[in-house]
């Protein structure tokens, strides 16, 4: 089958049947065109762009940052880290084809949640009702700011509390920030 080549030196453009291979040299100006590599060497395509690798990047931060996390929380139970192996997030999707790289969840509950929403019932946040609800608590219900007013009203009372120091497996990790 004859296409139409250009060649990379002369830039004339030329016809070529490719089914025998691609040419050697230019027909037009006879310079060595065949760009050729040694049967030894491997070709790999560059699959992986710096953006894709970013994403990918991300999630794997994630994962390897619930790795930590349960580490430390293993250090303050004073357990072994297979414990709190539950903390590891091994499951993240890290394709960008969904809206989400967690994992959907689907249990009793979410299920419970889909079926009153396909017969019209309104849940969640998006519940008018419950967003009203919410709203009043903070302003003219009978006690606004209940547990908020409660909390301050108790450190108010009580002598101040030292916090006792963490173990050093906590605060010698290169990954622990002190929240003060
Ligand atoms: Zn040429």
């Amino acid at each position: 089958m004859a296409v139409l080549l250009k060649c990379p030196a002369c830039r004339e453009k030329f016809k070529y049947d490719v089914s025998q291979g691609w040419p050697d040299s230019c027909p037009i100006c006879e310079t060595d065109i065949n760009n050729r590599v040694p049967d030894n060497v491997v070709v790999v395509p560059a699959f992986l762009s710096q953006k894709s690798n970013n994403i990918d990047g991300v999630a794997r931060q994630v994962m390897d940052g619930s790795e930590t996390r349960a580490g430390l929380a293993a250090a303050m139970a004073g357990v072994p880290v297979e414990e709190m192996s539950a903390l590891k997030i091994t499951d993240l999707n890290d394709r960008n084809d969904t809206e989400y790289a967690a994992k959907e969840i689907v249990n009793p509950v979410t299920q419970q949640m889909d079926m009153i929403r396909q017969r019209g019932g309104a849940i969640g946040f998006g519940n008018a009702e419950a967003q009203n609800f919410a709203a009043a608590a903070h302003a003219d219900s009978f006690a606004p700011h209940a547990g908020a007013r409660e909390m301050r009203r108790l450190q108010k009372i009580m002598s101040p509390i030292g916090q006792a120091p963490l173990p050093l497996e906590i605060s010698n990790n290169p990954n622990y920030r002190s929240p003060v």
